[in-house]
């Protein structure tokens, strides 16, 4: 059978792909944008932090420095008023006078004392006559005994007796010397712990994040907030980061924690010259807060308009898709004779070019048949015009259903006349096409009470190479054959050919 009478041309669905593939780029576009901005933002939110720690431990270093600068210059004010002769034969009030007299701008000053060379306390700053005791078990005095080169000496934190909360101090020392360098004593004050905490409590950065004081065998000395109890003086120089840290002095770099497995930006720098280390530990999840609700926010708003922009697409594919086959209806019906359903007359013409110019160029032969209907007016008189509009359907269906090959085409030409295009078939084929039909058409069931059956004429011309016969020519020809068909009696085929 022939393929669909009017052969519209199929949809193609180049503008559908081409809009999933424009959307899908887009919203590949569009979050590939946003990614980038997005890291970018990250990565300008841990360098403002680095910025911000960074600041945080420089001011440290300074306020630190400058306190322990004046530490050192009570230390050195005792020390050089020792080596004076003249104090020999004063009272001891205006001696005590002089031994401390640098020594009161220091905040959160403990005691200073002076120590002979057995560790004995000789002065003591708080006591006009100072309380016996012997400090020669202790760090900043046994370091400066086996240590001439020393210069100051910055102690372990250790806890004093008093029964309170701020019990924490460590101890700044230098070594007095005789004038020919041998050891003399020991000169120490001592400073309470919670100035770090005063001071790194005065820099707000937040509940996981932490400021601590290192020196440089890794000791803990000060850290605001506390992580773990206890933790001041512990020698935290296995941890991992503290073993980086005191390693690199000065830097920074984001790490785990071995404590409380919270990732940190760890910042940090060496005290001037001393021997301490100021850690500026950020918490990441603090750092990221605010970049985390604008990436959460507009994630979800890209989120969105890409939904938005594919659903979008979809119904426009949908709507294409719809109008596609509502263009398919109607070129069918557009090339579609309403009453048989076989190929219009347009349709036909269209379609006979087509083959006329293909069998030019092939060389191969090209048939065309001319069926009319016997005596058709007068079946119409005998059964009326829906009977013939019946009979008609019946002959077409009869036509189409002897035509096989996808070219062949089967059309009414008008009125009770048909025509049918058969492509690459000559002559001799034709006419058994063309008989089958006649044929079939003849033995047809009989419309009930007439005696008389259906039956059809057919002209039949062919074209093959060797003839020059024009288009014109060609549909003459068969015309001229049905004539002779009808004059020759009627429900028969002639070739125009003879
Ligand atoms: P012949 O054997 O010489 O062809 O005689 P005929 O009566 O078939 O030829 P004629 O041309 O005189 O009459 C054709 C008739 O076909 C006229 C018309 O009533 C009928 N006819 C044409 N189109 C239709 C149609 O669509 N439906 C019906 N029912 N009849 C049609
Ligand atoms: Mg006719
Ligand atoms: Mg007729």
């Amino acid at each position: 059978m022939s393929s669909s009478p009017a052969r519209p041309p199929r949809p193609t669905r180049r503008p559908e792909f081409m809009l999933i593939l424009g959307s899908g780029l887009t919203v590949l576009m569009i979050v590939s944008v946003v990614t980038v901005l997005l890291i970018r933002e990250h990565a300008n939110t841990l360098q403002a932090a680095k910025r911000t720690a960074s600041t945080i431990t420089q001011l440290i270093d300074a306020d630190v420095l400058r306190n322990v600068e004046l530490y050192d210059l009570s230390l050195k004010g005792l020390i050089a008023a020792t080596e004076r002769s003249d104090l020999e034969g004063v009272s001891a009030n205006i001696r005590h006078l002089v031994l401390f007299d640098r020594s009161t701008a220091a905040r959160y000053k403990g005691d200073i004392l002076l120590l002979d060379r057995t560790g004995e306390v000789i002065a003591d700053s708080s006591l006009l006559k100072p309380k016996p005791g012997n400090f020669a078990d202790r760090d900043y005095f046994q370091v400066h005994r086996q240590n001439p080169e020393l210069g100051l000496f910055i102690s372990r934190p250790f806890q004093t007796h008093c029964v309170c909360e701020d019990n924490w101090r460590i101890a700044f020392s230098r070594r007095v010397s005789s004038a020919d360098g041998r050891f003399m004593g020991v000169a120490v004050a001592s400073m309470r712990l919670s100035y770090f905490a005063q001071l790194f409590n005065s820099l707000n950065i937040g509940n996981n994040s932490t400021i601590n004081l290192l020196n440089h065998q890794g000791i803990l000395l000060a850290q605001q907030p506390l992580l773990e109890p206890d933790i001041i003086n512990k020698d935290l120089s296995a941890r991992p980061n503290v073993a980086r840290i005191l390693r690199e002095r000065d830097g920074s770099f984001s790490s785990v924690s071995s404590v409380d497995r919270q990732r940190r930006l760890y910042t940090f720098s060496n005290v001037g010259a001393l021997p301490l280390i100021v850690v500026v530990a950020l918490s990441n999840d603090e750092i990221f807060a605010p970049w985390k609700r604008a990436a959460l926010l507009i994630s979800a708003a890209t989120g969105v308009l890409c939904i938005g922009l594919l659903w979008l697409t979809w119904m426009l594919c949908m709507e294409l898709r719809r109008r596609y086959r509502a263009e398919g209806v109607l070129s069918e019906l557009a090339a579609t004779d309403p009453l048989t359903g076989l190929a219009n007359r347009r349709t036909l013409d269209q379609r006979l070019n087509l083959e006329w110019d293909r069998a030019q160029r092939s060389g191969e032969p090209l048939t065309l048949l001319m069926i009319d209907v016997d005596h058709f007016k007068a079946f119409n008189d005998r059964h009326g015009h829906q009977g013939g509009d019946e009979a008609l359907r019946s002959v077409a269906q009869v036509i189409e259903s002897n035509i096989r090959r996808p070219a062949d085409l089967a059309a009414r030409y008008g009125g009770e006349e048909f025509a049918v295009i058969l492509p690459n078939t000559d002559s001799q084929g034709a006419q058994v096409i063309a008989e089958h039909i006649r044929s079939s058409v003849e033995h047809l069931p009989r419309v009930a009470g007439d005696t008389q059956p259906v039956t059809v004429s057919i002209g039949l011309s062919s074209w093959h190479k060797r003839s020059n016969a024009s288009l014109e020519e060609l549909l003459l020809s068969a015309d001229r054959a049905l004539y002779e068909a009808k004059d020759g009696g009627r429900n028969r085929t002639v070739d125009a050919a003879g």
